[in-house]
């Protein structure tokens, strides 16, 4: 693996009325498309939806949060599902080998291969007793619109949102996007400098090829006053456990444990975001039943 330059930066504008996030997650994106052997249109979704979910996640201040983003669209790649905690991404698809040819442009079908219809929905889990969630209906399955349609729907914050992947000869070239969102209170004529200058970032991903962030906020934002607050490292992190895999076979129940131990074989379980392999005798998985009983009982007694 390449040395590690994913980066989030943040940045304001106009005096703080306006809140900036730029990712390069390039590294992220790569190392998800190696992991989950991709096609370039899944690559390129993914890649997408972890800039987003990765920049969402770092706007979380609570320590130990993290955002669960489901894009459950009606395209050929299924449910895609992306963690993320403080920057840091895994994501999982139903079918990431899910290939479409290219558009007549040249460019990756995206919104075909993740579906034009379906939802999005946005987990946030804050340390809370119940997570806070939000959800929209997919306004194009392109992602960053869905993006922006879910941050005016179920936050009340208009925002633009660019994401972009570069792919070529099965890997990832580029991967990055950006988040600008005026804040309460922010004067008419900033916000029409904004709208005017969202264009320049309809190719984010060539603009990330030639520039670093702080050369793309500089230059896209001239005259608005930009200023850098912080940068902050992230990357593709699974953090799974042979604990959370126990769990995961636990909650599978008693019935589907049975039917595993009556095979008298070892198992292997992959990690459905990294896929590592944990390995569990018939006596390990016995032991795991009699939590799945315990837990059922008590259940069942309410
Ligand atoms: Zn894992």
């Amino acid at each position: 693996m390449p040395e590690n330059t994913d980066r989030i930066l943040r940045a304001e504008l106009s005096g703080s009325m306006v809140r900036v996030m730029l990712i390069d997650n390039t590294n992220m994106a790569a190392e998800a498309m190696s992991i989950h052997e991709m096609s370039h249109v899944a690559a390129a979704a993914s890649g997408r939806i972890m800039a987003a979910t990765s920049m969402i996640s770092a706007m979380l201040k609570e320590s130990g949060s993290s955002v669960t983003v489901t894009f459950s669209g009606n395209g050929p790649i299924g449910k895609i599902q992306c963690v993320g905690a403080e920057g840091y991404c895994r994501i999982a698809m139903d079918n990431p080998a899910a290939e479409l040819p290219l558009r007549s442009n040249g460019k990756l079908p995206v919104s075909d291969a993740v579906g034009k219809t379906g939802k999005l929905s946005v987990v946030k889990d804050i340390g809370l007793k119940t997570p806070y969630i939000g959800q929209c209906e997919l306004v194009s399955g392109e992602i960053a619109e869905d993006f922006a349609m879910y941050f005016t729907v179920s936050e009340q914050q208009p925002s633009l949102v660019a994401l972009g992947v570069l792919v070529a000869e099965n890997c990832v070239i580029k991967s990055g996007g950006i988040i600008v969102q005026p804040l309460p209170g922010c004067p008419d004529g900033v916000i029409e400098q904004l709208e005017l200058r969202s264009q320049l970032f309809s190719q984010i991903s060539r603009e990330l090829a030639e520039y670093s962030l702080e050369e793309l906020l500089e230059n896209s934002f001239r005259g608005l006053e930009p200023k850098v607050l912080g940068t902050q490292p992230v990357g593709y992190r699974c953090g799974c456990t042979r604990e959370r895999m126990e769990r995961a076979l636990v909650s599978l129940g008693r019935k589907e444990l049975d039917e595993m131990i009556a095979e008298r074989k070892d198992i292997d379980m992959a990690c459905h975001f990294c896929r590592r392999l944990c390995h569990f005798t018939p006596s390990e998985l016995q032991k795991l039943r009699e939590y799945a009983v315990k837990k059922e009982d008590s259940e069942s007694k309410g």
